[in-house]
């Protein structure tokens, strides 16, 4: 069973210049097809541009190159777009779910709590503001998720349907329902944290939490002493990722 890292953002801060990113998505070979774990932008945003990523924009420097969109980089790893049977969502800001209408006929698993707070419209707290609605327009089959009781190591989990054996914890505090994802790769986990914690060492610990939400200083605690765990987060160093394939 592989599991494929995948860019499918790429965002750079304008200062300091050094935060170079790419948004983080998973695709697992599983027994039931292919599970993406989140989406990064899709095809559409590239066309029409959603408004927060106009925002983004000023900000950041954004390549915007569609061949980043998951579905052309599913297709250029030998696989039907149609294979990727199950997408997985951390959350469903627009730099992790916005590829969701590239994939209709794939089943979305989410958390409650995050896919309540999307579909509310209400801005209840300032990172609302990273949700477009709009990538729901095509009625997606929803799945969503609540706490089981169940554990992850010391982590509250809930277990997906999937081999190799996959959990979703939750870590609110980004959004409302933000989960993370461990993934059994082999004889070891792949811990995605995705947006609950940063790549970038040297960011202010009060900046981190006051985007990223409470649990950094857990999950790093948690990485150090579980050597057995590879962490990822949300946004990975540009150097993390395989150089692009060639067409
Ligand atoms: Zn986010």
């Amino acid at each position: 069973m592989t599991i494929h890292s995948l860019n499918c953002f790429t965002c750079n801060a304008r200062f300091p210049r050094h935060w170079r990113s790419g948004q983080l998505c998973l695709l697992v070979e599983s027994n039931d097809g292919l599970v993406l774990v989140d989406t990064g932008l899709g095809t559409r945003d590239y066309i029409k541009a959603p408004a927060i990523l106009h925002i983004f924009k000023l900000i950041t420097i954004v390549p915007l190159d569609p061949e980043e969109a998951a579905v052309r980089q599913v297709a250029k790893r030998g696989f039907q777009p149609e294979d990727v049977r199950h997408i997985v969502l951390t959350h469903m800001h627009f730099d992790h779910a916005g590829g969701l209408p590239d994939f209709p006929w794939a089943k979305v698993h989410v958390h409650r709590r995050e896919y309540e707070a999307i579909k509310s419209g209400k801005i209840r707290h300032w990172t609302d503001g990273g949700y477009n609605r709009h990538i729901l327009d095509h009625g997606p089959d929803v799945k969503l998720y609540d706490a089981t009781g169940d554990k992850w190591y010391d982590f509250d989990a809930i277990r997906l349907p999937f081999e190799p054996e996959m959990y979703l914890l939750p870590l609110f505090g980004h959004t409302a329902g933000h989960c993370g994802v461990a993934v059994k790769d082999g004889a070891r986990w792949l811990l995605h944290v995705a947006d609950a914690a940063s790549f970038a060492e040297d960011a202010p610990d009060w900046a981190v939490r006051f985007v990223l939400g409470p649990h950094q200083p857990r999950l790093r605690k948690f990485n150090r002493t579980h050597p057995e765990v590879r962490m990822t987060t949300g946004h990975m160093a540009l150097e993390f990722f395989p150089a692009r394939m060639v067409e």
